[in-house]
């Protein structure tokens, strides 16, 4: 069923099956796509006017469905690249919160404006990046990013946020914490290199760039290299539901790592700082023996423990089992609590 408000369509019960990468089924009470600040406004209005639980929708790349969302959905559909400024060393670019994230990396790769290369494939909107700062291969968001423009979900009033403002760290903003559920991002602005500066510090990039025979890499051979390597390592969602890495890596004391180096030697880390030390969740679980394991249709990537899938009919309620047995099973074997990456509805 649909129906207007000032013009904007409202959908009743809604699927949301087509917007999470796991694929599950589930509904929404409303749904509402968003093209503009306009719509972004007047959806807002709805909502003061009718209060319920709030949900915003990008790519659906990083959720999982454990039930309907009984409550209004936003699915952020807002386009358009726009170049703001350029001086000889820089090109400042602004993308709309629905451009998809893959296309603004090929946009910028093809432009020869450099830094982003490294995040190609990431799945999802440019609108989600900052949430979680996105990252891989050794780069993350917030090396490229300017600014954003957010809108107050109870003032309707539009904010800019700067960097510092968005206090990145490792898969993490303002906005999962003290900024969380208040504001919905409409634009996000980044700053981008004219002159190539190459991230070959990941060794799968080092090794597929000399098995593609090339030396001195450009932009676009790292953005090749890694899709290859991505497309290598990592379910298609459009083949297996998943929603990338279920849980972020957990940065433990060093203390707390010495003692866990003493029991397992082979642990695997990357130092944080002189106090902190992130350990591979994905080697946790592996020694747990969870990879490749199936319950039902929910299981654990065979190539990559990190990667819960959906092998065609799990419940979201399925994947969170399985998630809680791992986490249960981590902290018991090594006494580290592994947290969900993933964003739980
Ligand atoms: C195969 C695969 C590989 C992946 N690899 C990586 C990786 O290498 N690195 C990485 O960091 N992530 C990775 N991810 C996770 C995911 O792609 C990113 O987190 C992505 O940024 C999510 O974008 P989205 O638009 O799909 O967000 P969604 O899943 O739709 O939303 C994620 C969260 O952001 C909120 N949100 C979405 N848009 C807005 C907005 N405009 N304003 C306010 N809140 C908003 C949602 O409410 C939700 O809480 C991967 C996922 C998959 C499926």
């Amino acid at each position: 069923m649909c129906r207007k408000f000032t013009g904007m369509r409202i959908e009743e019960n809604y699927s949301l099956r087509s917007l999470n990468t796991f694929g599950i089924e589930a509904n929404c009470r409303y749904f509402i796509e968003i093209n503009s600040l306009e719509d972004l406004k007047q959806a807002l209005t709805w909502h003061a006017e009718h209060p319920q639980a709030l949900l915003i929708v990008g790519g659906g790349s990083n959720l999982l469905f454990t039930k309907n969302h009984e409550g209004l959905c936003l699915k952020m559909n807002i386009q358009g690249i726009e170049q703001i400024e350029e001086t000889e060393e820089y090109v400042h670019i602004r993308a709309g919160a629905g451009v998809i994230w893959h296309e603004l990396v090929q946009y910028c790769v093809q432009k020869g404006y450099h830094g982003m290369e490294n995040l190609s494939l990431i799945p999802g909107t440019v609108g989600a990046a900052p949430m979680q700062n996105i990252g891989a291969y050794g780069v993350e968001l917030k090396e490229v990013f300017h600014s954003l423009k957010a809108i107050n979900r109870q003032s309707l009033e539009l904010h800019d946020f700067s960097k510092e403002d968005c206090d990145f760290g490792y898969r993490h903003s303002i906005f999962k914490t003290t900024h969380k559920d208040q504001y919905i991002i409409y634009s996000v602005d980044f700053l981008l290199s004219k002159k190539a500066r190459i991230n070959t510090s990941y060794g799968a990039i080092q090794d597929t760039l000399k098995a593609m025979g090339i030396t001195e890499p450009s932009s676009a051979d790292v953005s090749r290299a890694v899709i290859q390597i991505r497309q290598s390592k990592l379910p298609d969602p459009k083949i297996t539901g998943n929603a990338g890495s279920f849980f972020k890596n957990p940065t433990i004391k060093l203390s707390e790592f010495e003692r866990l180096q003493k029991q397992f030697p082979t642990v695997p880390s990357y130092p944080v700082s002189a106090e902190e030390i992130k350990v591979p969740a994905g080697w946790l679980i592996e020694q747990c023996g969870w990879k490749g394991k199936r319950i039902g249709d929910a299981g654990v990537h065979p190539l990559q423990a990190l990667v819960l899938v959906n092998y065609g009919k799990a419940s979201g309620q399925d994947i969170w089992n399985l998630a809680m047995s791992i986490q249960k099973s981590v902290q018991e074997k090594f006494g580290i609590r592994i947290q969900p990456e993933v964003n739980i509805v």
